[in-house]
């Protein structure tokens, strides 16, 4: 691809913006140069390729298409089908699935779409069969009733929050919650581990409907083959949740017993984490729940988004080449020099390192909160997020966690030399950062001293480090 077909490109759509709402084009010329310059080590972050975003800017995004390929409620589909059925094509041959559903806008619709798939198949609920069967204006009072008792009797165990579950995993904030009876395994305390024994007992207790595997904020794999053989020891429905590290399975970094897709009975993810596409989400399964699974659309989705679609068909065809395999090892590659790093320099991490793409910090050793150290890493140039730890003595909101993640970083063509600089910048500003005191003297959660001079120093080493490596270097909007 010449240089200046992507530039071309860019250049053109924003002065085609610029002409109607030139504050839009501006803050979106603003948003390429602010990523450009960041050291951006947010996990769940990624940069995708030019094709990719350039498929979202046109017309697909006109279109209504409720429905599925070939079996639409509304007319003139025939191209919308033809991506649908590329995405899908796309998204089972590279993850060896029997079924994709491409339609969900998140990882958390397709959460949704998967958590209503099993219910629909596995509760005998008269009402639900009517809700299903689309006669939702037939259900009387009577039936919601029903429904809404016997949907709320069902069990979900999942991997708690502070362990690194995601909030759609039961959690009260989000709907899973309340629709789920929900209960948690963690990690052994001493190991940071999660053990397959405790999980094995929870379900013989608990006995749930539902069991998740999946993570937002664990550094390790999670071997799929055991926690499959504990969901059918109980009867449960083994759902996975890669939206993390979806990424790494397209990529054959996880293999046999850590890869979800023939272990689980349905897969969920994102299309915009580790996997590099558009912003969006995925249901894979198997021949079972496909039925249910595509009912997602109007059941509890919005209108499909052809665009972001098409946009999914194309990331996943990049993902099929053998260069994202490279792509996949790199970004584990990176997380355990950056791991090796920072430990050698003396900090602590949970579970002592990394097999996947991040590595979480337990920065109480360094005398601070994880909002403390996030704000200060900020000041210096550096994005990550701040993200608790098991059994978190600072709660969800102050934390005592960092959370780094090699993704985007790896994008961008920094290797393990890189990573090595890039922990030295993590640990200098964490040790030169001090706990500050509110206005009556007491020890504050937030504030926090650090010399700007650091600050400034260790900013300018960041942007050194990132100069030889540009972001989208073929896009030059000049
Ligand atoms: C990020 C994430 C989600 C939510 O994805 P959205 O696209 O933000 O809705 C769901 N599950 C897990 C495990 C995640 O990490």
């Amino acid at each position: 691809m010449s240089r200046n077909a992507e530039s071309t490109a860019f250049r053109s759509a924003l002065e085609v913006i610029r002409a109607v709402e030139p504050r839009v084009a501006d803050a979106i010329g603003a948003e390429l140069a602010d990523q450009r310059e960041s050291l951006k080590l947010i996990a769940s972050e990624n940069y995708a390729s030019p094709a990719t975003l350039l498929t979202m800017g046109n017309w697909f995004s006109d279109k209504y298409a409720e429905g599925t390929v070939g079996r639409r409620f509304y007319a003139g589909c025939q191209n919308v089908d033809t991506v649908e059925a590329l995405a899908a094509e796309h998204a089972r041959e590279l993850f060896g699935a029997t079924h994709a559903y491409v339609q969900p806008h998140s990882g958390i619709d397709a959460n949704l779409v998967a958590f209503w798939a099993i219910l629909a198949d596995r509760v005998e609920s008269p009402a639900l069969r009517k809700a299903q069967a689309r006669h939702v204006n037939d259900l009387t009072e009577a039936d919601w009733f029903a429904l809404r008792r016997e949907l709320g009797d069902q069990r979900m165990l999942g991997m708690s929050l502070d362990a690194g579950g995601h909030l759609t995993h039961g959690f009260r904030p989000n709907i899973s919650g309340k629709m789920f009876d929900q209960r948690s395994y963690g990690t052994d305390p001493s190991t940071g581990l999660i053990d397959y024994d405790r999980v094995a007992e929870a379900a013989r207790e608990f006995r749930p409907l539902i069991l998740v595997a999946g993570y937002s904020a664990y550094p390790r794999k999670v071997n799929f083959r055991i926690m499959r053989e504990i969901a059918d020891s109980v009867g449960a429905t083994f759902m996975v949740d890669m939206a993390h590290f979806a990424g790494l399975v397209a990529g054959k970094v996880f293999t046999g017993d850590f890869d979800p897709v023939p272990h689980a009975h349905i897969v969920t993810t994102t299309t915009h984490k580790s996997l590099r596409g558009p912003r969006g989400g995925m249901v894979l399964c198997g021949p079972e729940l496909a039925d249910q699974v595509d009912r997602g659309c109007p059941m509890v989705l919005g209108g499909p988004l052809p665009h972001v679609m098409a946009a999914k068909a194309v990331a996943l065809a990049e993902a099929r080449r053998p260069d994202f395999a490279d792509y996949a090892q790199r970004i584990v590659d990176n997380a355990q020099a950056l791991a090796d790093g920072l430990l050698r320099r003396g900090a602590t991490l949970v579970t002592g390192g990394t097999d996947n793409h991040l590595v979480l910090i337990d920065v109480s050793g360094y005398g601070l909160t994880g909002r403390q150290a996030e704000q200060a890493l900020l000041d210096s140039g550096i994005v990550t997020n701040r993200n608790a730890v098991p059994q978190d003595p600072n709660g969800a909101w102050y934390t005592s966690g960092i959370r780094i993640g090699t993704p985007a970083l790896t994008t961008r063509g920094l290797g393990a030399t890189e990573m090595d600089a890039t922990a030295e910048l993590i640990h200098t500003v964490l040790s030169q950062t001090t706990a500050g005191t509110g206005p009556d003297g007491a020890a504050s959660k937030a504030k926090y001293v650090l010399d700007p001079a650091v600050a400034e120093q260790v900013g300018k080493q960041a942007a050194d480090l990132l100069a030889p490596f540009p972001l989208y270097p073929t896009v030059d909007l000049a």
